[in-house]
């Protein structure tokens, strides 16, 4: 039941209205993990519903209060309430605990009916006494809000002087609504926790990979130049020297070149997260990036395992070709890297219209069906690549799906089950020259 069709406060037959407004605050938690806005739906429901204002405030580490949520009957009158917690909170109160610090510290709840007389006694000064009477206020339920054992803050939920006062099992209803809401706000909160953290993880990502980049150039210069010098003096070595040293420097190329892909890929993870990977199209040839993969697999027996299944003719469309390229070789490094030894990995690409189709087939682990979403998110590996701990970060595919899509393609992954191979499928629009300003 949404504001707009719960029934006005005075024809509402209280008894009816209540099993129905605690399914409606049931189908609104479910709906968002931002605690405010879950708070915020809560209070829009109970309000004029079940009282003429409410708000819900969280409690911080200082002891003082945040107000995440708030409403009233008039809504010109919202930026009131958000006037009263800030020029006059509660925690400021001398002379009389304020009822959210007696429920909060109680861990109870606090019923009162209050007269106008009582405002007086309460307000701190003259201001404030006209503050609580254009509110209104004529008896209230303060509840504390518990999550996870430990208080996290208070609903309070006020009827004005004009409205009966809140009946004993109003007052139950407003429990189990605080006691739902708090469940709901304390899960936002983790995730929201959890969210930052994320952030957190991602920003020394980007942070470490960008610091490796320099001495990594240090390291791949130096190696550069080795190879020249060796070059010169090499007819000077035995040629069991020289082999042992080819066989180094080739050993030690492919380590950096490993290293220079691990960090490019974590330098990629911030481009994800803050979907900014940008694209210099032009027309090539897919099939020719295909074959090139293929040739450029370091492993010439893992190389001999691809059936490429090509047509003659070349697939042309306007594609960035280093991330094609990128695309392309974490298809085909995969499917090899998860598929036993001998068994062949079939690379088909047929140009469909204005779609290029490419398909990565191999007969390896497999992906169980839940899994094959997920899968695509940065840092998430499949159960039996962790368990039976194949080398790999979770990175490639998060990358190739955010290089498919920013293309305006799809891709996705399909597998009978764990044991029974995967097909990974990249469909891309082929496209037209962009215009001349384009890059
Ligand atoms: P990584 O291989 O570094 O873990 P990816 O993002 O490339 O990272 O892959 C994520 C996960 O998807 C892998 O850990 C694996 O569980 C699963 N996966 C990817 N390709 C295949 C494949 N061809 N067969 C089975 N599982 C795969």
């Amino acid at each position: 039941m949404t504001q707009a069709d719960a029934p006005p406060p005075e024809e509402t037959d209280a008894a009816r209205a209540r099993p129905e407004l605690l399914t409606a605050v049931g189908e609104t938690l479910g709906r968002s993990l931002d605690p405010t806005e879950t708070v915020q739906s809560i209070a829009d429901l109970l309000v004029p519903a079940f009282s003429d204002w409410c708000v819900v405030d969280l409690l911080q580490p200082d002891r003082g209060l945040e107000t995440v949520a708030s409403a009233h009957r008039d809504r010109g009158l919202v930026p009131e309430i958000a006037r009263l917690r800030e020029s006059y909170p509660p925690m400021a109160r001398r002379e009389q605990v304020h009822a959210i610090y007696r429920a909060i510290d109680g861990g109870t709840t606090v019923v009162e009916v209050i007269a106008d007389d009582d405002l007086e006694r309460r307000a701190v000064d003259a201001e404030h006494l006209a503050l609580l009477r254009r509110l209104g206020i004529g008896s209230h339920i303060v509840v504390a809000l518990e999550g996870r054992g430990h208080v996290i803050g208070a609903l309070s939920i006020i009827r004005a002087p004009e409205r009966p006062a809140f009946e004993p099992d109003e007052v139950a209803l407003a429990e189990e609504i605080a006691r739902r809401t708090a469940v709901a706000t304390d899960n936002a909160l983790l995730h929201r926790a959890a969210q930052q953290s994320l952030e957190l993880r991602d920003r020394f990502i980007a942070l470490a990979s960008h610091e490796l980049r320099n001495p990594l150039g240090v390291v791949r210069g130096h190696w550069e130049l080795l190879g020249r010098r060796i070059g010169r003096v090499s007819d000077a070595l035995t040629d069991e020297d020289r082999q042992r040293i080819d066989a180094s420097m080739t050993r030690l190329g492919q380590g950096i070149d490993q290293l220079q892909r691990l960090v490019e890929e974590l330098l990629d993870v911030r481009r994800i997260a803050s979907r900014s990977l940008e694209l210099r199209r032009s027309e090539i040839d897919l099939a020719a990036a295909v074959r090139q993969a293929a040739d450029e697999i370091p492993d010439a027996s893992a190389a001999a395992r691809l059936r490429l299944d090509l047509p003659a003719e070349p697939v042309l469309g306007w594609w960035d070709r280093g991330r094609i390229e990128q695309l392309v070789a974490n298809l085909l490094a995969n499917a090899l890297k998860y598929s036993p030894g001998d068994a062949p990995v079939e690379v088909t690409l047929e140009a469909d219209g204005s779609l290029a189709r490419l398909r990565v087939s191999d007969a390896g682990i497999g992906i169980g069906a839940d899994e094959l979403e997920a899968i695509f998110d940065p840092f998430t590996r499949g159960t039996v690549a962790e368990s039976e701990h194949y080398p790999g970060l979770g990175l490639g595919l998060a990358l190739s799906r955010e290089i498919v899509t920013t293309h305006g393609g799809r891709m996705w992954a399909e597998s009978e089950g764990e044991g029974r191979g995967s097909t990974f499928t990249v469909e891309l629009e082929r496209g037209s020259a962009p215009a001349a300003d384009e890059g």
